[in-house]
């Protein structure tokens, strides 16, 4: 089978492999749509999982069963899927002790163009297909079902670290499409005034879509002491970071309020040590808590955000600014994704009807 795959670090092609096995527990899936992401470019041009030769890339898409193992109970070939980005090993001790992200080593639930090969490939293989795979509703496109891979659930990881209430303020640093769907999950949640933080127009009117309501730029300013100004001085409830750098977390710290909590999904590509702020941290007491996760994965959290889309609560379209027809158009899909052109939220392919 044919695929597009990081052939090692900062080089990518077309490759052919073997087609993958199917253990009892598992499924082999054919893309319907499929999306890159900002962690496809990491993993390639930045090296961010370490060297990888020949490895099929992708972890966003929607698809087609095509075989499935014989203890698979609730998926047959011909269903239409939707397909996590992490998909955990259910009966891991990580998991029963709820953090089924790092099911056998930390960060381990993510598997696709990882560990193994991803969905960029005609087929793939994916793990324990009854604890990680969920139906695709019917009123849901494919297009829009790749947004659910991994765009709504880490932004919306970011907003159950961040433990947003009703009412809160909440700061959102970074609004390409995973801190956009951390303003719709806060929204969802009931805050009130949602602070975003991002330079690109096509971002920033998407974020006034989901629920933003008022926008400042890093490059106008140290993000803090803009929002500080904006607050009187009091700062915000919670603060969701879903891009900029290591030391992004010290503005976040130094325009929190005490109590307030940080939930960061951002990935931390370089810099040796997060620093806290000693005195704007309370000097270590003014119970201002941080959270970094990877979102959890697996089969319950999709069905859960897939209704929320199907019942017309959470509208994924004005995520997707590019479209492709055709398999052979993943790897524009992908350049598009490392360029990131001003117009640019997020690119999708379709690969069949
Ligand atoms: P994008 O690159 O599309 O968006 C990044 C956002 O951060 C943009 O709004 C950008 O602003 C803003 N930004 C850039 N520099 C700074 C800065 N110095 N200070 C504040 N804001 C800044 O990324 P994605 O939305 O695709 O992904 C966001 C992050 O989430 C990535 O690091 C990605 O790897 C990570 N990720 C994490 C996952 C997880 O499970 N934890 C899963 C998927 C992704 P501008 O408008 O100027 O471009
Ligand atoms: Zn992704």
């Amino acid at each position: 089978m044919k695929g597009f795959a990081m052939l090692e670090i900062g080089k990518v092609g077309w490759i052919e492999k073997e087609e993958p096995v199917c253990g009892p527990l598992d499924a082999l899936v054919k893309p319907i749509a499929l999306a890159p992401c900002t962690s496809d470019i990491h993993t390639v041009w930045e090296g961010a999982v370490g060297e990888r030769e020949n490895m099929i890339l992708g972890h966003e898409c929607c698809g087609e069963v095509v075989k499935v193992g014989e203890l698979v109970k609730d998926f047959k070939p011909g269903d239409r899927v939707l397909v996590p980005a992490i998909t955990p090993d259910w009966n891991s001790l990580e998991a029963q002790a709820g953090y089924p992200m790092h099911s056998n080593g930390m960060l381990a639930g993510w598997k696709f163009s990882n560990f193994k090969d991803g969905v960029f490939g005609e087929l793939f293989h994916v793990n324990d297909a009854d604890g990680n795979l969920a139906l695709l509703p019917d009123n849901i496109e494919p297009e829009e079902a790749c947004m659910l891979s991994d765009m709504v659930p880490t932004g919306f990881h970011g907003v159950e670290l961040a433990d947003v209430q009703f009412g809160d303020e909440v700061l959102v640093i970074g609004i390409g499409p995973v801190g956009l769907m951390s303003v719709a999950g806060a929204n969802l949640r009931g805050a009130s005034r949602i602070i975003a933080v991002g330079t690109r127009p096509v971002c920033v009117e998407a974020a006034k879509f989901y629920g933003a309501t008022d926008f400042i730029s890093y490059k106008d300013g140290p993000i803090a002491k803009q929002v500080l100004e904006m607050t009187n001085g009091k700062g915000v409830d919670k603060v969701i970071i879903a891009g900029g750098t290591v030391d992004t977390f010290a503005e976040a710290v130094e325009c929190l309020k005490p109590g307030g909590k940080i939930g960061n999904v951002n990935y931390l590509g370089s810099g040796d040590y997060v620093k806290i702020p000693r005195v704007e941290w309370g000097v270590g007491m003014g119970h201002k808590q941080i959270q970094g996760g990877l979102m959890p994965g697996g089969r319950l959290r999709m069905e859960k955000l897939a209704k929320l889309v199907s019942v017309g609560k959470l509208d994924l379209s004005k995520l997707i600014t590019h479209r492709f027809e055709g398999f052979d158009h993943v790897e524009d899909a992908l350049m598009l994704m490392k360029e990131k052109p001003a117009d640019l939220i997020k690119p999708v392919v379709r690969v069949e009807k």
